[in-house]
């Protein structure tokens, strides 16, 4: 009492709420900082997908688009969840980094943005297409990292530069801000050389480093993880066969959570009938029309990723929505197109099944896989042989996490709409945290 009763006592007062201060600045300069608001960045050569997530709630702030980058015509497109209309920049964009400052300008905008300050972005992640053999799993984006994706762009040389200048452009316009690298090639690196040597001399791989790779792997992760918890199991207990039938496409089978086999390869052309990639041909097919069309590598190259799949198939489009109407309009390059296309996935579903010695699950996802119905039923209907019954009804639905086939089906049909980006960034959170 007499302490707070004399002068002295301004100071006691003082010394003791500086001393709280001391302590909080000190507890705050200690802590280890708890990352939010995660930008996810989709690369493109010319292009930039990007959300910005809330990974308190998991919650989608902002979604944008920017195409034509280097282009004349560069535009940005932004919306925002529950807000009517959509956030329009068409200004030139003579590189990624140009276009980055108009991503973060989206972002912080008042009516379509997720954030007031810039400083409020806690990482960065960034979907990278190949990770080669170096990368098994996501990973904090570094000078080191940075090298080794320059060497795998030899195998990548469309995707990997163009990933590498979204992480430049980053980097100059937030700067501190953790980067992530997440690629789509790491879920593919548990297969066995079984399955990922190719019967070519063997010094082709240790020289150059031809292996199958596979990609999507991101999507091949993300819905192999829900049909686990769909069905209420361990993924660890299962074998599931995962179908992200896109413009491109591809088909994992992932026994026990790991990826024992996968359709595409060395680049993103192996496998099943795409959009415009021809997939699995006969590699004699390759010299034979070199010859024949006096073609060079990058023209057969082109003919085989741009000019083929249903598009070089019908000559229509590379969309399965305008093949499929002109099928049904009695269009037999159409209708052979499509048969062709629902074989080649049942094929792979057959050898995946026969490779895991069974399956529990064949998942659905992606464009075609979330709202083809009756391209889904063309392909797991007649499996019976795998224990795979379809619901008819059930399976007449698009775009919704779902299962598809009857209840007294040994194998569960499943529709899971893919989510890359929320993949991305639980990396990315788990990364930083
Ligand atoms: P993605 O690459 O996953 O965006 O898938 C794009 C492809 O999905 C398109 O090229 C279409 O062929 C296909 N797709 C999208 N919507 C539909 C639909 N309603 N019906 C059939 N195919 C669709």
């Amino acid at each position: 009492v007499n302490l707070f009763c004399t002068p002295k006592c301004v100071f006691y007062v003082i010394f003791i709420l500086r001393s709280f201060e001391w302590t909080f600045i000190n507890l705050n300069q200690n802590r280890v900082p708890m990352s939010k608001l995660v930008l996810i960045l989709n690369c493109g050569s010319s292009s930039l997908k990007y959300q910005l997530i809330d990974m308190e709630n998991e919650a989608v702030l902002c979604i944008g688009l920017v195409e034509r980058i280097g282009i004349e015509g560069s535009i940005l497109t932004q919306k925002k969840d529950g807000v009517e209309g959509k956030y329009v920049k068409e200004q030139p964009m003579k590189d990624h980094q140009d276009a980055i400052k108009l991503v973060l300008e989206g972002v912080l905008d008042s009516t379509y943005g997720g954030v007031k300050d810039m400083a409020e972005i806690d990482a960065v992640g960034h979907r990278v297409v190949h990770g080669g053999e170096k990368f098994a799993s996501s990973v904090i984006i570094t000078e080191e990292v940075e090298e080794a994706m320059r060497k795998c762009s030899e195998l990548a040389p469309l995707h990997n530069p163009a990933n590498l200048m979204g992480i430049d452009a980053i980097k100059a316009v937030l700067p501190g801000v953790p980067n992530v690298g997440v690629f789509d090639t790491a879920f593919h690196q548990t297969m066995p050389a079984s399955s990922y040597l190719y019967g070519l001399p063997h010094r082709l791989y240790t020289e150059y480093g031809v292996r199958r790779y596979g990609f999507h792997g991101t999507s091949h992760k993300y819905v192999s993880q829900r049909a686990a918890a769909m069905l209420g199991k361990d993924i660890a207990d299962l074998k599931i066969i995962t179908c992200h039938l896109g413009n491109g496409a591809s088909i994992a089978a992932v026994d026990g959570g790991k990826v024992v086999d996968t359709s595409m390869g060395l680049t993103p052309l192996e496998g099943l009938i795409m959009g415009t990639r021809c997939g699995d041909i006969d590699p004699a097919i390759i010299p034979f029309i070199m010859k024949k069309e006096n073609l060079d590598a990058d023209g057969v190259d082109k003919l085989m990723n741009k000019e083929s799949g249903v598009y070089g198939m019908t000559g229509i489009s590379s969309d399965f929505r305008d093949i499929s109407t002109a099928a049904a309009e009695g269009n037999q390059k159409a209708i052979d197109a499509l048969d062709a296309y629902h074989k080649r996935v049942k094929k792979y579903i057959g050898a995946y099944a026969a490779e895991m010695n069974g399956v529990d699950a064949i998942v659905f996802t992606a464009g075609l896989g979330e709202n083809g119905i009756d391209d889904r039923l063309a392909i797991a209907s007649n499996l019976e042989v795998l224990g795979v019954k379809m619901d008819a009804e059930a399976n007449n639905v698009r775009g919704k996490e779902t299962v598809i086939s009857a209840a007294d089906s040994k194998v569960k049909v499943l529709l899971i709409p893919t989510n890359e980006e929320l993949m991305i960034a639980r990396d990315t959170l788990e990364l930083v945290k």
